[in-house]
């Protein structure tokens, strides 16, 4: 796991409306933190997360993930969205085997990660599934096998469980937590939701809009099973 630094992070996009998306961002993540970003819809969240991610160009301040400073693309970064992006006509398993493709390695030296994140994730049994068969709380866990196949630096995830039911929601909150006391992934999570940014998170982030900036970083010191 790496940590992460950003010092002084600004975003204005071009185009007609210069959005000032991100604005003297800085904070420190620890290797193996939970974070949880909180804030209103455009205050520069998941700008925010792109820009980690190698995604965008800064206009200002600097970015570092482990030792070495954000340049290019990512470099074995594990990423989950809202929308889960499976590709309908491969099955789970060579979904979750995508990102060893990029990669340029073996499919087949990765057959046991495979199976041991499927039983992780509660997904044993449906690596020869095709994802039209599985739930959409199934489809987000095999999102989330997927991001972790490679051992990832750092998992992004961009309010990966705001498109399910809020039961569904819930239940995968308590997963995720389960799956990150296993693995102690850095993680940058984005949610509109108070009371899971709290329970996943050991620091909450509130972002603010207009232009995006953290207003505050509160450890949470919330007792673990
Ligand atoms: P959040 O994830 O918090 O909803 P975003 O990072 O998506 O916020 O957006 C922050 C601001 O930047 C918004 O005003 C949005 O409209 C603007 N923005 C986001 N992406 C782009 C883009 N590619 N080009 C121009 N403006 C953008
Ligand atoms: P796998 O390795 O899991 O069998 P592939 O990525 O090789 O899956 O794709 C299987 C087949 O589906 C290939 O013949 C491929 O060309 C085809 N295919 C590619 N894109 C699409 C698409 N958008 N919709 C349906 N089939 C596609």
């Amino acid at each position: 796991a790496a940590g992460v630094i950003a010092e002084g992070v600004s975003k204005q996009y071009g185009g007609t409306n210069q959005t000032q998306a991100l604005l003297n961002v800085s904070v420190s993540i620890q290797p193996g933190q939970f974070i949880s970003i909180l804030g209103p819809s455009g205050c520069g969240k998941s700008t925010f997360l792109r820009c980690v991610a190698g995604l965008e160009k800064l206009t200002a301040g600097s970015l570092q993930v482990g030792q070495d400073p954000v340049k290019g693309p990512p470099d074995n970064i594990g990423m989950v969205f809202q929308r889960d992006a499976l590709l309908e006509w491969r099955t789970i398993r060579n979904n979750i085997l995508l990102p060893v493709e990029f990669a340029g390695k073996r499919k087949e030296d990765y057959r046991q990660r495979v199976d041991s994140l499927l039983s992780l994730t509660g997904l044993a049994g449906f690596a020869d599934s095709y994802p039209h068969e599985l739930s959409g709380g199934m489809r987000q866990r095999a999102s989330i096998c997927r991001a972790l196949v490679d051992d990832p630096r750092l998992l992004l995830m961009d309010e990966p469980f705001g498109a399910l039911d809020a039961l569904t929601r819930d239940q995968m909150n308590v997963e995720m937590q389960r799956i990150w006391m296993q693995t102690r992934n850095t993680t940058l999570f984005v949610t509109h939701g108070i009371a899971e940014a709290i329970f996943l998170g050991d620091v909450v982030l509130v972002f603010c809009p207009r232009p995006g900036r953290i207003v505050e970083a509160i450890p949470v010191d919330f007792p673990r099973p």
